[in-house]
């Protein structure tokens, strides 16, 4: 379940976007391909695709400007599977799942299939294919700094985000000064928080945070210890992760006002998917822990 653009909360949607357009069995002319006929002969290749997006405007409005042309969309298909040459129907959707959208902004996510009927196999199959659902995700992260230009650090992580294409910045919460958490004597923290839509699964955010704060000359040496810039990610959808590199939500979120009061500003309700509760009931709490 999770909440739409008009507020509401309902099931079975993708990213708030209920409405589907669908394309079906385009037929495209291609040389994807491991074997050398393949790639230089070329073969027919069918694509199905399901565009997830919001039609109610448009069709109120009966107006085209405000849905997604699905004649443009057709022709980018034909165009990007003509161009590009590879070796996998995975590479070739996941790319191209990619392209449409960056490309086509009011498509949420898609389900996009490529379909093969003459695969070489020796064997009688009417087809194969791959199928790939993507789409953009919101994530939460929270960002921090007690060394140097604070201010700076923070801002320039921020810009970066914002500037990479598989990133949008949605909201971005006021800098807050806090003390030092952990028990490390160390200068005063700016914190702040930004709620972003990605294209970037989990682990690959997680990369482009590590490669800020590299690039904000950050340094480990003691846990907890200053830092030019620390970026954690703290919610990616409601999804629960647990790996080597990565906990998700951030195991010690509800443990910290300088996380909470960043987002309680521009994620008051969203839902911890571990506790199930608010990010506003969790600050409440902690704040009444903190009084007692
Ligand atoms: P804390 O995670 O308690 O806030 P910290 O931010 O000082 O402490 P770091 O040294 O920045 O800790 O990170 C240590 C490791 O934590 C990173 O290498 C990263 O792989 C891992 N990590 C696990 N979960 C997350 C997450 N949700 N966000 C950021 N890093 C994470
Ligand atoms: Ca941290
Ligand atoms: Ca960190």
């Amino acid at each position: 379940m999770r909440e739409d653009r008009r507020g509401r909360t309902r099931s079975g949607s993708y990213n708030g976007a209920y409405d589907e357009i669908r394309i079906e069995e385009l037929e495209i002319y291609a040389h994807h391909g491991v074997f050398p006929e393949e790639t230089g002969l070329g073969q027919k290749f069918f694509v199905n695709a399901v565009l997830y997006t919001d039609t109610h405007a448009a069709g109120l409005e009966d107006e085209l400007t405000l849905s997604t042309d699905y004649g443009t969309v057709c022709q980018f298909i034909h165009q990007f599977l003509t161009d590009h040459t590879y070796k996998l129907l995975e590479a070739a959707a996941e790319h191209l799942a990619g392209r449409l959208l960056l490309k086509f902004s009011l498509i949420r996510g898609l389900t996009l299939e490529i379909r093969k009927p003459s695969a070489p196999i020796p064997l009688p199959v009417s087809s194969v294919s791959v199928s790939v659902t993507r789409g953009w995700k919101r994530a939460v992260i929270a960002c921090g700094s007690n060394m140097g230009e604070k201010e700076q650090y923070i801002e320039s992580a921020i810009r970066k985000i914002a500037e990479d294409e598989k990133c949008r910045l949605l909201q971005c919460a006021d800098r807050i000064v806090t003390k030092p958490y952990g028990g490390v004597e160390q200068a005063d923290f700016v914190n702040g928080a930004v709620l972003v839509e990605t294209l970037y699964e989990p682990e690959e955010l997680l990369g482009l945070l590590n490669r800020l704060e590299a690039e904000a000359g950050r340094e480990r040496k003691i846990h907890w210890g200053p830092r030019t810039l620390d970026l954690d990610l703290i919610f990616y959808e409601e999804e629960v992760i647990r790996t080597d590199r990565l906990t998700v939500p951030h195991p010690d979120m509800q443990n910290r006002d300088f996380v909470l009061i960043p987002l309680s500003q521009i994620v008051p309700d969203w839902i911890h998917p571990i506790y199930g509760k608010s990010v506003s009931v969790l600050l409440e709490e902690l704040e009444g822990k903190n009084k007692a």
